[in-house]
């Protein structure tokens, strides 16, 4: 547990924090060859020549891969270059059949890009992105699971040659909530943009960290260490914690930060050291011989940019608008993006959409989060919310009885509407008790009855609402309505 001096210590210092990220894009073949990108294919079947490094074979740039890449940086507001360069990283790893990854270096696809953030205190900061390249990824390495893994490494290529794109921030963030706050943003407008599953369990998102701590005040960036492959946001944030509480501590003893890359261990909640700088790779980057410049010219960048799907930001604020839903709603309701489909289609069917964004999320979601279903796996469609919405709008249903057929749309698997037909209170058909309730909702609403006498039509939803109300939603509303007419009419 953190003592009261080192509280205190933290209060002198801040963190500065970056994050390079690896997005795997959904693309059917890889990046330089004709070779399938499919996940969980048997070890070495998804391969060919180019992605074996085989001497001789030449790779060929895969058209999707550039558009997804450019579809991507263009929703992160980066500026698309019309020239971007692919280049060589040199290492020897035993994953890497060429020797050398191709990937984009000081020519990169994209730069100067931006994620708006919320911070803990609610207001809105701006992340800069230095750069979005993009890159093949390297083969795995199966270090366990086969009878003679103490001996052996076993390697599976499938993955050498599967597209990437690297996106790298600039050291902006300022906490481990800002820099958790930054990925689930990142990866939402990804999602939105269809261009990845960001299934980090996959591996199709994978984040390096980058942390330094300095003295609050100091302009200057201090001696950063890069934690490699944590595979959850939230050990990212635990990760980042740790680390920068142990920063702050050598600074406070007297020492020096040493720049080098560490690993997390989850089940410790700690880092430790991996390879210092001196053990770093000096990569030496050159152009790639066999791959021309790629060209991204205004024309295809115009033609990306207007297939461009509504992003999560600018659709919350178009929702908060049209709908009267609060901020807080909206981002509920945009977390993805078939949720904000289906959100819409239901407040677009319904007369109040403010109930719709209530009931789809305090009778719906939860519903549905019991039962580990998607929103597209939900008994109750879209239709059905909507119809429910309007009975509990009209007051022909009480948000009791919502609750109840709910529970058993759920139990039964049946949509809404048909669990009402079953299950609607019986009828009061009698035009004489109809009557008698509607004498009492007129005289107790006189400036209604005004507002309706004077051409106000649309005031016969109060009074029908007010009589199905009065009912306990047993009356039938066809004839509520049809005697309202009369008596308001006379
Ligand atoms: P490297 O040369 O080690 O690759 P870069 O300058 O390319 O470092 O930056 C890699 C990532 O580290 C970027 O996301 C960047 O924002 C971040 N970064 C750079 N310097 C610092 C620092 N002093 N503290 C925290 N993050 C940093
Ligand atoms: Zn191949
Ligand atoms: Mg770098």
């Amino acid at each position: 547990m953190a003592s009261a001096a080192s509280i205190n210590a933290h209060t002198r210092y801040e963190a500065v924090i970056g994050l390079e990220v690896h997005v795997q894009l959904l693309t059917a073949t890889k990046i330089f060859c004709g070779c399938p990108t499919s996940f969980g294919a048997p070890p070495n079947t998804n391969i060919c020549p180019v992605c074996l490094g085989l001497p001789g074979a030449l790779p060929v740039l895969n058209r999707k891969a550039v558009e997804f890449a450019a579809r991507a940086a263009l929703a992160l507001n980066c500026r698309v270059n019309e020239t971007s360069i692919f280049a060589r990283k040199n290492y020897f790893y035993p994953d890497l059949p060429k020797g050398y990854q191709i990937s984009q270096y000081d020519k990169p696809l994209a730069e100067d890009g931006s994620i708006e953030i919320s911070t803990e205190k609610g207001a809105a900061r701006t992340i800069g992105i230095t750069r979005l390249h993009l890159e093949e990824d390297a083969g795995k390495s199966l270090h366990d699971g086969f009878p003679d893994s103490d001996q052996y490494t076993y390697i599976d290529l499938n993955r050498a040659g599967v597209p990437l794109i690297e996106i790298v921030s600039e050291p902006d963030m300022r906490s481990p909530e800002e820099a958790f706050e930054y990925l689930t943003r990142l990866k939402e407008i990804i999602l939105y943009t269809g261009v990845s599953d960001c299934n980090m369990e996959e591996g199709s998102l994978r984040c390096d960290a980058n942390v330094s701590v300095r003295p609050r005040g100091q302009t200057a960036l201090g001696r950063k260490v890069e934690v490699k492959n944590v595979n959850s946001f939230r050990f990212i944030r635990q990760a980042l914690e740790f680390e920068i509480e142990r920063q702050i501590e050598v600074l406070e003893s007297g020492g020096n930060v040493v720049q080098e890359t560490r690993l997390y261990d989850p089940g410790a909640g700690k880092t430790s050291s991996m390879r210092s700088k001196e053990e770093a790779h000096d990569y030496r980057y050159f152009p790639d011989p066999d791959l021309p410049a790629l060209l991204v010219n205004a024309a295809w960048q115009q033609e990306i940019r207007a297939a461009l799907p509504d992003l999560p930001q600018a659709r919350r604020a178009r929702m908060v608008s049209e709908y009267g839903i609060t901020e807080y709603d909206a981002h509920v309701l945009t977390s993805t993006r078939a949720l904000a489909d289906q959100f819409e289609s239901a407040a677009r069917a319904a007369k109040n959409p403010k109930r719709v964004a209530n009931l789809l999320q305090s009778e719906l979601l939860g519903r549905l989060k019991a039962r580990n279903l998607e929103i597209d796996q939900s008994p109750i469609s879209m239709a059905g919310l909507s119809i429910s919405a309007d009975l509990v709008e009209s007051g022909a249903i009480s948000s009791k009885m919502l609750k109840d057929l709910y529970d058993l749309a759920f139990e039964r698997n049946q949509d809404f509407p048909a669990v009402y037909e079953q299950e609607k209170p019986q009828q009061i058909t009698d035009s004489a008790v109809i009557e008698k309730m509607i004498d009492e909702v007129i005289a107790a609403n006189p400036k209604q009855v005004e507002q309706y006498r004077a051409g106000k039509r649309t005031v016969i939803g109060f009074f029908v609402g007010q009589v199905m109300k009065a009912s306990k939603g047993q009356a039938n509303p066809g004839l509520v309505n049809q005697l309202l007419e009369r008596k308001l009419g006379s």
